[in-house]
């Protein structure tokens, strides 16, 4: 895809000098640069993402109120509009972002009008797009403390992620628990959920629905261990980390449960009632719980498992 139209980038040579990035101005040139970006968006897509579908085609949607989906068969990309702006949640793997882009397009939106980026987690699966969305869209990127140095490092230094690389992405602010990104009239809440990555960031927000009545949708980060290795820990402190999460999150009540793979909330199925005539098809005040007290056992078996394993071969230690 060509960026070219888009005013944010300095040419790599002249970074050093009258490019170079300015925290006294907030003009920072992006950290991947437009050959990096162009060239990433048109790789082959291969291995685990092409067996899952990763960048394969998703018909974008609204789910309800200004909640829309524009990712891909299986990762989700959310844009939330507002008359000022819009936000976007997600940028799947690098060789997305023309889709997403065209996504937002075929809705009546433009990538022009993104204002802030949000994103889940560090993973290549969810951050690969976020360097070419932002190029194009000029939007602050906005992510934890946690992840903002894998985000900027396009990596991640453990798990089976790690080495999957993606075009790195300057984190823009930094958020931190229940801190706020508002834009007209929606505010979005930012809920750390570490464990899956150690910045791992949910998202809520309030919409309205049927002229005043509002209703909370819920952008869930992932709770699930996606084998990591728990003992020892993939990063200090993870296995509280997990536990910690799955203790908040079951004190948040929601009416709209997304995640950030479509097999996570039941995508087609709820989406096959809403195309029959169902508005609230994506409407379940119980599946946050359902879907965390799921992982949260899950969890517990894989700790499990790894701590027996490792009394049988303590050597591996
Ligand atoms: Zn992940």
């Amino acid at each position: 895809m060509n960026h070219t139209t888009i005013k944010v980038l300095c040419p790599i040579a002249l970074m050093a000098a009258s490019c170079a990035p300015s925290s006294a101005t907030g003009k920072l040139p992006p950290l991947a640069s437009e050959a990096e970006i162009d060239s990433a968006e048109k790789a082959p897509v291969i291995g685990i993402a092409h067996e899952a579908g990763w960048n394969a085609p998703s018909e974008p949607f609204t789910v309800a109120g200004n909640i829309h989906y524009v990712g891909t068969k299986a990762v989700s990309s959310w844009l939330i509009t507002t008359p000022k702006g819009h936000i976007l949640i997600g940028g799947v793997i690098a060789q997305s972002a023309p889709q997403i882009i065209a996504n937002i397009e075929r809705l009546g939106f433009s990538i022009r009008d993104v204002r802030h980026l949000l994103n889940s987690h560090a993973h290549y699966d969810h951050a690969g797009g976020l360097a070419g969305l932002k190029q194009a869209s000029g939007g602050t990127m906005i992510a934890s403390a946690a992840d903002k140095p894998y985000l900027e490092a396009g990596a991640i230094d453990h798990g089976p992620s790690a080495g999957m690389r993606f075009p790195p992405v300057r984190v823009d602010r930094v958020i931190g628990d229940g801190d706020r990104v508002s834009l007209g009239g929606t505010t979005m809440i930012a809920h750390l959920t570490p464990g899956h990555s150690p910045g791992c960031t949910s998202w809520s927000m309030e919409f309205k629905w049927k002229n005043s009545e509002h209703r909370k949708a819920f952008f869930h980060c992932s709770s699930t261990v996606a084998g990591q290795s728990l003992t020892p820990e993939a990063y200090p402190g993870m296995v509280a980390a997990f536990r910690s999460t799955f203790a908040k999150v079951r004190a948040i009540k929601v009416d709209l449960f997304l995640a950030n793979h479509d097999n996570f909330f039941d995508l087609d199925a709820k989406r096959l009632r809403q195309i029959s005539g169902d508005p609230e098809a994506f409407f379940d005040p119980h599946e946050l719980q359902r879907f965390n007290a799921e992982l949260e056992r899950a969890f517990e078996e894989d700790l499990a498992r790894q701590q027996a394993k490792l009394k049988m071969n303590p050597a591996t230690r």
